[in-house]
């Protein structure tokens, strides 16, 4: 076989991959230690998998890859974020971080290379989509990250606020999902996973039916439907009511809530008035709201509040009763911070652009 037929297993589930070891003539039992090589010990050369025969390694190699991001570079904040620039195998990169001790470890990864979404705010949105990542490019950053920090043993959170919408890639998400969760690889329970979207409804009344579930972060952002189709423009289609009635249904367990994340622009939507209008809609819904102080980027026609003005506007929602927390922007100094991280993307294809990611900077 040559290398192009060669089949990616990163991606599969292990009753997938069981099949296609099967389809190819092994034995399906081989898939499991060949399942917990890659998604437990993070090994992705077959010729390591010392308990499988030489014949077979061999074989494997010849028939199978395991499609991995590389590591382009890494850098480290002096408060111990760390970004890792990733390459996939067509060359487009995206960015992944480890963020430390809030008080968990925390790990956020990126679902799609650029963003439909267009969120006035997020750099990302200016990009544009490219392509959604596979299962196998989302599970791995997983791996990567655990890798490289050391951390294949260790436990810790998972946030999909990274580049994209992850509920635009609902299929690859959900698989990667189930891989990271599945007993035999990381065995990372649903409970520390935070899928964080701006809210297409479709995918989320499907999510709300899944037998295995992440936490739900819904990115809020407005309190009208005039400003809320300003700053994240998807609300044209799916409206701010419509969005809220879903998370009202939404499936919560016990002793868990929704959480509501408000990106705070300087004079736009961080009011009293706003305050009181959001502490209104999110009557009735297990919810929290996460305030999210904007990182200001070159390009963003948005302001970050003073502290006084987001401390004023936490204080209305914690007086009547709604939990709020500020975002604490983590890895300020690498650009690692909500909206601060910027990749090189495909030079041949968009010359000089560059890419930022969005992402968790919880503190
Ligand atoms: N597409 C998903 C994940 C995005 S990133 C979503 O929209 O939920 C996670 C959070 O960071 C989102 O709430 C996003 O709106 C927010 N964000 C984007 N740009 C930001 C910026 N410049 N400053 C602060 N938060 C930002």
């Amino acid at each position: 076989m040559t290398d192009t037929a060669r089949l990616d297993i990163g991606g599969l589930e292990l009753r997938a991959l069981e099949d296609a070891f099967s389809k190819l003539g092994h034995p399906r039992f081989h898939a499991r230690q060949v399942f917990q090589w890659i998604h437990k010990r993070g090994v992705t050369d077959f010729a390591q998998m010392s308990d499988l025969s030489r014949d077979l390694r061999g074989t494997l190699a010849e028939q199978c890859e395991i499609l991995t991001p590389q590591v382009v570079r890494v850098e480290r904040s002096i408060d111990g974020t760390t970004k890792l620039l990733l390459k996939l195998a067509d060359g487009k990169q995206i960015e992944s971080v480890f963020i430390p001790d809030t008080p968990s470890q925390t790990f956020c990864i990126s679902s799609q290379v650029g963003c439909a979404m267009k969120c006035g705010f997020c750099l990302t949105g200016k990009m544009g989509i490219d392509r959604n990542l596979t299962a196998g490019e989302i599970a791995g950053q997983v791996r990567v990250l655990a890798r490289e920090l050391n951390m294949l043993d260790a436990r810790f959170n998972i946030v999909l606020m990274g580049m994209g919408e992850p509920l635009h890639n609902y299929e690859n998400v959900m698989q990667a999902l189930r891989i990271l969760a599945d007993e035999h690889g990381l065995a990372v329970n649903p409970r520390r996973v935070t899928l964080s979207t701006v809210g297409v409804l479709p995918a989320l009344e499907r999510l709300a039916t899944e037998p295995v579930m992440p936490n739900l972060a819904i990115s809020l952002h407005a309190t009208t439907e005039d400003q809320r189709d300003m700053l994240v423009p998807i609300n044209r289609k799916y409206g701010l009511k419509e969005l809220l009635d879903a998370c009202r249904r939404f499936p919560v367990k016990r002793r868990e809530r929704i959480t509501f994340e408000y990106v705070m622009l300087n004079e736009v939507n961080d009011t009293p008035e706003d305050a009181r209008r959001l502490v209104r809609l999110l009557h009735g819904i297990r919810g929290k709201v996460n305030l999210l102080p904007l990182n200001e980027a070159a390009g963003i026609p948005y302001e970050r509040p003073s502290d006084d003005r987001v401390n004023r506007f936490a204080k209305i929602l914690a007086d009547h009763g709604v939990t709020v927390s500020v975002r604490k922007s983590r890895g300020r100094d690498i650009r690692a911070a909500c909206g601060q991280l910027i990749t090189e993307t495909n030079r041949s294809r968009l010359p000089g652009r560059r890419l930022a990611l969005a992402m968790e900077g919880r503190g």
